[in-house]
């Protein structure tokens, strides 16, 4: 069973002061979790959690991670700016981009993050952007093939669009040296939304290995080594969950075998997880508003995929609850849709819920990682206000809700606008 982080009560309390849809956060669950990660990586004195700022951009979670000892992964201006206006500068912000403007690796510079190149051609451009190479530099590696962990996950590295190949690495790495660069990480993403707790070390004891041959081979001196994100949370209930005190473990067991003998147990393991850190600490809160009953029994609520687009976007499940029905049977099969002019906006098909009354509310779980940052505005519709619930409970809007002024501020002829939301109000 999945249980609200927030109860009806205070729920009740805060759609009072402000009105449904709205994504709500959970700080003590955040920090909490946070926490443990860093334990779990505790045995390696140089480790960070670089969080990876797609999944929840709102500088409000950002500072609490920070507080928590973690940085920020980017990969954008806007990112970057972000991670900056938290006070993220430096190596606390690692700038993982790909097909990167030429404006995005000038402003990382300016805020000296650490720059991680996606392929070997970035060399050149970063070069004719930044006219300089810092001292400290990571590249992006892509296995190519199949990647397999242990209980059947598996995922293609070699249709990604990311990364270098072996060849390239090797080659990159030398070109980096013979500009000045020092010290050298290494970084793959290979398998999204992992539940196992395999993942993690089976891509670090690749990683290792390669880090070893790299180092032989080149001279090049590595001092970090960065696992990215990937690790999953467990969407649907009953579903096994990831044990990041194990993933840790298993991470240092690969790093006694592999790193330490080869004279290398001075590399730092950072990780940019974003779905891990949050996903499981945010809620997106919507208001049945209508009923309709034709070959199949839909509820409409007041949030749609504009909220939350994974759904429409996978088919992920996200599970639901109904507040204040948490005990009653499941009676009814509903699809619960938003108001899109898309069929696929839909949160939930021929689900086995309680029946449904207007003005229910409706808990949809795990959206605290890519859910509002997927948000868009198609059907013209505006974004959520995302809210904050305290660890001392109280609660705090960190983000309004997006208004018709914002939806047109930028159009050209304005003005027009200007006069019709005058009418609005
Ligand atoms: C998306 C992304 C992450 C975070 O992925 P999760 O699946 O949320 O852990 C980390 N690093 C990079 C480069 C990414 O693109």
């Amino acid at each position: 069973m999945k249980t609200p982080f927030v109860t009806k009560e205070k729920l009740d309390e805060i759609i009072r002061e402000i009105p449904t849809p709205f994504h709500i956060y959970d700080e003590k669950g955040i920090r909490e979790n946070a926490r443990l990660v860093r334990k779990a990586f505790s045995w390696n004195p140089g480790y960070r959690e670089y969080f990876a700022v797609k999944a929840e951009p709102n500088p409000v979670i950002l500072s609490i991670l920070k507080e928590e000892g973690c940085g920020c992964d980017c990969s954008s201006l806007t990112e970057l700016m972000m991670a900056k206006a938290i006070g993220c500068g430096g190596e606390m912000t690692m700038f993982s981009s790909n097909d990167t403007p030429d404006n995005e690796y000038v402003y990382a510079d300016s805020m000296d993050a650490i720059i991680n190149l996606d392929d070997i051609t970035m060399i050149d451009s970063y070069a004719n952007a930044v006219g300089k190479f810092p001292k400290k530099m990571c590249c992006r590696y892509n296995p190519g093939g199949v990647f397999k962990v242990s209980n059947g996950i598996m995922d293609t590295p070699g249709d990604a669009k990311y990364g270098m190949t072996t060849d390239q690495i090797f080659k990159a790495f030398r070109i980096l040296k013979s500009n000045g660069v020092e010290e050298f990480g290494i970084h793959s993403f290979l398998v999204s939304n992992a539940v196992t707790n395999d993942y993690y070390p089976m891509l670090a004891k690749l990683l290792f290995q390669l880090a070893v041959e790299l180092q032989n081979d080149t001279g090049c001196h590595i001092t970090f080594i960065n696992l990215s994100g990937g690790i999953g949370i467990p969407y649907k209930p009953g579903e096994p969950e990831n044990d990041i005190l194990e993933i840790g473990e298993g991470v240092r067991k690969a790093y006694e075998e592999v790193l330490v003998p080869a004279g290398m147990g001075d590399v730092a393991i950072y990780t940019e997880m974003g779905r891990f850190m949050t996903g499981p600490f945010g809620a997106l809160v919507t208001t049945a508003i209508h009923e309709k009953h034709i070959m199949k029994s839909y509820i409409g609520v007041d949030a749609c995929a504009c909220n939350l687009m994974r759904p429409a976007m996978y088919g992920a499940y996200h599970h639901i609850t109904v507040m204040g029905k948490e005990t009653a049977p499941l009676t009814n099969i509903y699809d619960i849709t938003g108001s899109l002019c898309e069929n696929n906006d839909k949160f939930a098909i021929d689900r086995m819920l309680p029946k449904i009354d207007m003005g229910d509310i409706l808990y949809i779980h795990d959206t605290g990682a890519h859910g509002f940052a997927m948000g868009y505005n198609y059907n013209g519709k505006l974004r959520s206000s995302e809210v904050l619930l305290r660890e001392d409970g109280s609660f705090e809007l960190i983000r309004r809700a997006e208004t018709p002024e914002d939806y047109f501020a930028t159009f050209s002829n304005l003005p027009v606008y200007s006069e019709l939301m005058k009418e609005l109000s």
